[in-house]
Order: C-alpha cells, then structure tokens, then sequence
C-alpha cells in the first residue's frame, strides 16, 4: 500500500530520469506530486463524429487510422507525419509536423481518439492535434490526454506534458486517502466536495462542474488558512510582552511648539492612538495609513522621541537609502534642540552618527552599546552582525516595500521583549480588503492632508500635444519650479528601467537646454544617488528624470511638475504614489500622463486617475482589475499564496473563512487539537502589522 508520505519511487514504473526531472519540480512524495495542480485546463469533452465537427470548436473524434506515413523533411519540405482517420460519418485529414515518427507509432487500422479544433474557413483537416490510443473499445473511460477536460501543468522541466500527466493519472488511482483537514460540518453546511475528491477533480475534472466546486473548495481552503494564521498570529501577540514606553505630555506639547505648523486633526488622532498603544505591555502593531505628503513622518517621529526619551532605542526602517537619508536629515533637524540622545543612519553605503561620517565598527559597537538612540536604516539593518539592543520601537516605512520575512527578521532582532510596531503606507489598503483579510487590523488613518495644499491637476496627455507640455513646463523651470519624468521599464532585459531613464534624459536635456537635468535609477552606486537627489534638493538640477524609485517618499517641495511617460504599465496606486511627490508647497502642481497604448480599458483606468485624486478609490480599482499582487507590489509575497481564492469572485467565501478561523481559535488558540491545521499554516505567509 501506497503512503502519502512515501516517496515517488515507491509509486513503481518512474524511471529514474523522470524522477529525477519531478524532484527538480519540488516533487519529492507522494503528497506532493498529488498537490502539484495544473494552472490551467484544455477542454476536450465534446465527442462528436467527424461530420459534425464545427470550425474553431475544440473537439474529440474516436477514429480508425486507414493511413499513415511519415515524411523525414528534406528538400525544403516539412518533417511531418500524415494520416488519414475516418469514423462511420466520415473521414478527414491529419497532419502532424515534426513528429514524422508518428507514423512508426501508430499504426494502419488502429483507434485513436484525436482532439484538437478544425481552422475557420479551412479544409477538413486538423494541424498537430492531439492523439491518444484508444484505452477501451466503448467509452472514454482510461483517456488521459483526449476526451476529456485536460489539465495543463505551467512547469515541467526536460519532462513532456505527457509524461506527467500519465505519472499523475496513474499516481491518482493507486494513491492512498488525504485526511480531511477542514471540519466536517464546515464541509458540509458550504457544500464543499471533500479533499479527495477536490484533488481527483482538479487533475482530471468528471466535467465542468465538478472542476468548479473543486476549485470553489480550494479557494475556501487558501483564504482559510491566511485567516486562521492572521487571527492566531494576533492572539499570540496579545500574549507577548512589550516595554511599556509611557506618555509623556510635556515632552509633546514641547516637541510640537517647535514646529512652524500645527498637526493636523487627522495627525493628532492618529498620534494619540499610538501613544495609548505604547503604554501599554503588549506590543503594538499598527498600520499608520496615509496619502503621500499626509504627514506620517512627523507623527511616527513623535512616538520614536516618547520611546527614546524613555532610555530606548527606536529603529526606522526605509526601503531605499535616499529615504533613510532623508529622514535622517529631517530627525537631525527636527531633534536639534535635543542633546540627549544620538541619531544614527545606518545604510550599507553611509554611516553617520549626528551628521558625522564614522566608520561602520565604530557604529556597529555603537548600536549594540545600546541606550537611548534614534536608528534610521534600511535593509542594512537586517545583517547577522547589526545587534540591535533596547529597541521599543519598530517604525516601518512604506511597509508594502518590505517582505513579510524581512519585517519578521527585525522583530526577531529583540528576543526578550518584542518592540511595538507601526508600519506605514501610502498605497491604501481597500475597505473591503481589511475586512476578508486582515481580520481586524489596528489601523489609524491621516485622510486629509495638511491645509494649503493645492489640488494637483493631472492631464492625460495625447501624444500630438507633447510639444505644449513641454512648453508649460518650460515656463515652470524659468518660475523657478522643477519637474520629475518617470519612466518606465521597456523590455524585461533591462529590469531596472535604466536605459529608458538614460536615453531620456538624453533627449531632455536636448529640449531644456538652458537647465540641468539629472538622471536617477537603481543601478546607481548610493553615493551617486545622493549626490543626484541634493543637487535637485538645491535646485542645482532644475529636471530629474527616474525609474520607478522615485516612487517612496522623497520629499522635494520646489517640484511642481510630474510627468510620466508609459503610464499604462504601471498600477494606479503607484501613479498615484508618483503623483505625490509633488502638490507639497504653495505653489500650484501638475501630473502629466503619457501612455503608448490604444487599448481600451488601460486607457480608462488612465482615465479613472486623472479624475480622482482619492488614493482608497484607486486601490480599490487596482485589486478589482490587477489582482492583488500588483496592489501590493512584488515583495508582499503573502498575496502570490492564492491561486484559486479572488476576491471579487469569493467575498462570500471569505466571510464564512473569517468565521470559522475564529471559532475555532475561540476554543483552541494553539491549534493543538488540530494538528492538521496547525501544519497547514505553519508555511503561511502572512502580515504581521
Ligand atoms: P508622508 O505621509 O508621505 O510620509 P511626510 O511626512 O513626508 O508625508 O510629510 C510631507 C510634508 O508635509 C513634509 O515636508 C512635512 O514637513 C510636512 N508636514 C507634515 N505635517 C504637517 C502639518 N501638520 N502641516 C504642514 N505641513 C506638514
Ligand atoms: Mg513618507
């Protein structure tokens, strides 16, 4: 008898080789060649005689092979086998190129099924059908590769389609029973099928239907599973010990009494959030949501200076070494009046202790010294040899930017009590999203941003009408303004964008001849990228043109002007996110949008952002037309964990996921009584703010 956990040899009649390609797959036992679904389905059902096969349709005959030959290609001519198949109803043409040996293969007088589809407009004949003997005189039963939904593997290595599809066939009917992992009851009040039969189904669906509600079944599984991580990942944090950081008013009221503006309304609501969390000796864990320029640094500065003037270190982590630059000249400037602590930038290129440059062993000492310190970093931080110590406070900036494992990582960095923790995020999460999916979320939201801002306007611009914009902004450059151009990435061998940013600037700099303009990408070294970034802080380059790196934070308010090219390729919250970077003084701002294609529904998304200035209706957009992976970008790899569940497809499901992940936790919050389960999530992926 076969085990689950066995490994494939044990399965009989692999040969090695075909072991050897199914281990390069990540196939290893049993369980996992029979997880190792198909991405997509080929639909072979109909059965018709020839005479009636209809143009274009995808069909499958049951024929006799009355002749066939093989043709080895040479003078000019295709390799190619011939056949001619007739049923009782008629009799059609095949032709087979590059597969001459097919005519050794298959024989005079033998019954195959063929399923393939009949050209418009063509002769009765079929191109590289597929072919499959026939297993059984009367029905379909036994057809692996005909006949029937097909399923489609997306990766299969030196092995044919073929090959694997037998492999799992096979596999399938000797296979033992999955234990079901989902409670019984749930399967049967969401009439779901159960694991067995799902598994059968998604390999070799009975029919259309049973593949639907095979893949209705995973999809409660996967959104299930996130569910029940989610939740029981916030009740062991309830269970965890933090420093409790304390409130102290005075040093607020005198904080902010230095600064030439009030917080907001929407700043000051958020801040009293934070600060009540930080008494407390559970950790925080709060996402601090707000459009670009809304203020988020200064309020998570204010709770960094609440834990520091506790004799605790508060780290900020940045995804890019241009924003922890940043933000370490904002701390020195706003923390000027402050002496008692040090403010520390740690990227892999500088190193700085109070504005100093210092050697990185010197720091490195000095970070582990511990004590009340103020550390602004980026990836760097993550390193074996950076030993963080007192930290109170986890600040991450643009989270989404982070990989759910780095944000694990800095976390685990302090062992005996975990540091509160505020994410923040520019790119909003959408209502409906939070709800299915991050269970109940502590979140606070700056919604307005500070007053005086302009609108910014924003023009889609046809390309005939490149000349005026380039004219408006001429006269922005002579007000004394500066303008951005972002570009975006052409072709996958540049996966950077850099030769598209490079050649445009080439060509700007040939239309703005009187002004400078700097060029911005991430193949630069970090020092030239700061030297680029203070010379358009200066006004030394009056226009910067930047791959998509411009898009977190940075923080440049003479800049009026965005302009960017190839719009269409990127998702809506990001333009929105590059629109931010300008609208930050006085002076009105405009977003020019360019895109090179015609096609229809791009340009009414295009169309939807340069109408709404509203960053929650632009996420919400994307999720519905770009899935979620292209919400949250490339990092946030929790989302590549759903292949069957989508949210506009499943809200329903969702719910009723949410529901019973919290039942059962209700009664079991370790998940000891349910091992099963347990396991299942134990590789899940998940967001820890
Ligand atoms: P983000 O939310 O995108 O991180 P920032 O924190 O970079 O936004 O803030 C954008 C700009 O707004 C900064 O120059 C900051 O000094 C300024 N700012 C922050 N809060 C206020 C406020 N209450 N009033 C006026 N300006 C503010
Ligand atoms: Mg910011």
């Amino acid at each position: 008898m076969l085990n689950l956990t066995d490994s494939i040899g044990a399965i009989g009649h692999i040969p090695p080789k075909h072991i050897n390609e199914l281990r390069k797959l990540g196939i290893n036992t049993v369980s996992d060649l029979l997880f190792y679904l198909p991405y997509r389905y080929e639909d072979f059902s109909n059965l018709v005689n020839i005479s009636d096969i209809k143009e274009g349709q995808n069909v499958t005959v049951k024929a006799k092979i009355i002749d066939i030959r093989g043709y080895p290609g040479f003078a000019g001519r295709a390799n190619r086998a011939e056949a001619v198949v007739s049923d009782q109803s008629g009799s059609m043409k095949i032709v087979w190129f590059n597969q001459s040996y097919l005519a050794k293969n298959l024989k005079k007088g033998q019954e195959i099924f063929i399923s393939g589809s009949v050209k418009p407009n063509g002769a009765l004949q079929m191109y590289n059908p597929i072919h499959e003997k026939a297993a059984s005189a009367e029905s379909v039963e036994g057809q692996i590769h005909t006949a029937r939904i097909v399923p489609i593997y997306r990766f299969t290595y030196n092995l044919r389609l073929r090959t694997l599809r037998t492999i799992i066939y096979k596999c399938i009917n000797s296979a033992p029973e999955i234990k079901e992992y989902l409670p019984a009851e749930t399967i049967k009040s969401l009439g779901l099928q159960d694991i067995n039969t799902t598994i059968k189904n998604l390999h070799f669906p009975l029919n259309a239907e049973a593949l639907k509600q095979a893949k209705k079944r995973r999809a409660f599984e996967e959104i299930f599973f996130v569910q029940l991580a989610v939740q029981k990942n916030k009740l062991s944090l309830q269970n965890k010990n933090a420093p409790m950081i304390g409130f102290d008013k005075s040093l607020v009221t005198e904080f902010l009494s230095t600064l030439p503006f009030q917080l907001t309304l929407d700043q000051k609501r958020a801040l009293w959030d934070i600060l009540q969390d930080i008494q407390k000796d559970r950790p925080m864990n709060r996402l601090l949501e707000g459009d670009v320029g809304s203020g988020k640094t200064l309020v998570a500065f204010i709770a960094a200076l609440e834990a520091i003037n506790r004799g605790y270190a508060a780290v900020m982590l940045c995804p890019t070494e241009i924003l922890a630059s940043q933000h370490y000249q904002n701390a020195i400037k706003y923390f000027e009046n402050y002496t008692g602590f040090d403010i520390i930038l740690l990227t892999s290129k500088s190193k700085k202790i109070n504005g100093r440059n210092v050697g990185k062993k010197t720091l490195l000492q000095e970070i582990e010294r511990g004590g009340a310190r103020f550390i602004i970093t980026t990836h760097a931080a993550l390193e074996k040899n950076v030993k963080l110590k007192n930290v109170a406070l986890v600040i991450i900036d643009e989270q989404h930017r982070f990989g759910v494992k780095q944000r694990a990582n800095i976390l685990e960095k302090s062992p005996k009590a975990r540091p509160h923790m505020l994410s923040m995020s520019a790119t909003p999460i959408p209502r409906s999203l939070k709800l299915t999916l991050f269970g109940d979320l502590e979140m606070s939201q700056i919604k307005h941003l500070p007053p005086g801002r302009k609108k910014i306007i924003t023009k889609l611009v046809p390309q005939e009408k490149r000349e005026l914009a380039y004219e408006f902004i001429s006269k922005q450059l002579q007000a004394g303004r500066q303008a951005f151009v972002v570009t975006p990435l052409i072709d996958e061998s540049d996966s950077l964008g850099v030769k598209a940013a490079t050649s445009e600037r080439e060509n700007l700099q040939k239309i703005f001849t009187e002004y400078r303009v700097g060029l911005l990408h991430g193949r630069m070294k970090s020092a030239e990228k700061e030297k680029v970034m203070s010379d358009f802080l200066s006004g030394k380059s009056h226009v910067l043109v930047s791959t998509s790196i411009i898009e977190v934070g940075v923080d440049v308010p003479n800049a009026t002007i965005m302009l960017i090219e190839g719009a269409e390729r990127f998702g809506l919250a990001q333009l929105h996110q590059f629109r931010g970077r300008v609208g930050r003084s006085e002076h009105q701002s405009y977003c020019f949008v360019f895109s090179e294609t015609a096609n229809l529904s791009a340009c009414e998304r295009l169309e939807k952002f340069s109408k709404t200035s509203d960053g929650f209706e632009l996420a919400e957009i994307d999720l519905h037309t770009r899935g979620f992976g292209n919400l949250f970008g490339e990092e946030q790899s929790g989302f590549h964990y759903f292949n069957y569940f989508s949210y506009s497809e499943h809200k329903e499901l969702a719910k009723d996921a949410a529901s019973l992940a919290k039942k059962i936790l209700l009664e079991d919050p370790g998940l000891e009584n349910h091992p099963q389960l347990k396991s299942k999530i134990a590789n899940t992926i998940i967001h820890l703010e």
